[in-house]
């Protein structure tokens, strides 16, 4: 068993490179490679067969290369407004979040607030930011209330998950301000029967269990 790093810089794009190589006489040669990005964040694993073993290094490297160029590096919107790559109108930054103005807004106001560091799920998130973003969500949502924006009341709202309706898969908490007669609608579809008190229970005693 063999293991190579290489550390190389591709346009400006710093690339960590880890092969770890096992062989033995019956066996051909095969290799995991594990490409990393600073730029990108992206973590991209390559597993080969090398049937020629001499020949076969070279090709071997250089088919790793058109798999790690072709696949998709597509970066995270949100990481990118965090660095500026692209722009935001920002409300709110500190060491640990970032809040901006949703580009497509349920109402004016509407914000989100993100943690700096990619996470895509709540689960993903450092603890003490998850406690962090609501501190901040508290203080914008004082600030959304004195702002002299349409604002009676807030929805706090975060889809964690595409099945719960996540769409940019990097965890955010929208702010979005409420009054009487907006066009925002939200439903429950709680379905029609009232569960048992022992159903509540035995769902409950599945969460506990997981705690
Ligand atoms: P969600 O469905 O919870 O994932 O919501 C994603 C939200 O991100 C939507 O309300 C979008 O309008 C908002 N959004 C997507 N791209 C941008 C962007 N570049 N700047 C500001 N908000 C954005
Ligand atoms: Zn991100």
């Amino acid at each position: 068993m063999s293991l190579e790093v290489m550390l190389s810089f591709l346009e400006q794009n710093m690339v960590l490179r880890v092969r770890l190589k096992f062989e033995n006489l019956w066996m051909p040669a095969t290799s995991i490679t594990i490409f990393w990005t600073a730029k990108f964040n992206t973590l991209l694993i390559v597993l080969c067969v090398e049937l020629f073993i001499s020949l076969s290094i070279s090709f071997l490297f250089f088919l790793e290369v058109i798999v790690f160029m072709t696949a998709n590096h597509d970066p995270c919107v949100f990481c990118k407004i965090v660095s500026g790559e692209i722009p935001s109108t920002k409300v709110y930054e500190d060491e640990l979040v970032f809040s901006f103005l949703d580009i497509n807004p349920v109402n004016p106001g509407h914000l989100l607030i993100i943690p700096k560091v990619h996470s895509r799920l709540v689960r993903e998130i450092d603890p003490k930011t998850v406690g962090h973003i609501f501190e901040v969500a508290q203080k914008l949502s004082i600030a959304l209330r004195n702002s002299g924006l349409n604002c009676e009341g807030i929805t706090f709202s975060l889809a964690d998950g595409v099945a719960a309706g996540q769409e940019v898969q990097h965890s955010h908490l929208h702010l979005i301000p409420r009054f009487d007669g907006d066009k925002f609608k939200i439903s429950f579809g709680s379905s029609s029967e009232r569960p048992k008190r022992e159903d509540l229970e035995k769902t409950a005693q599945k969460i506990k269990n997981a705690i």
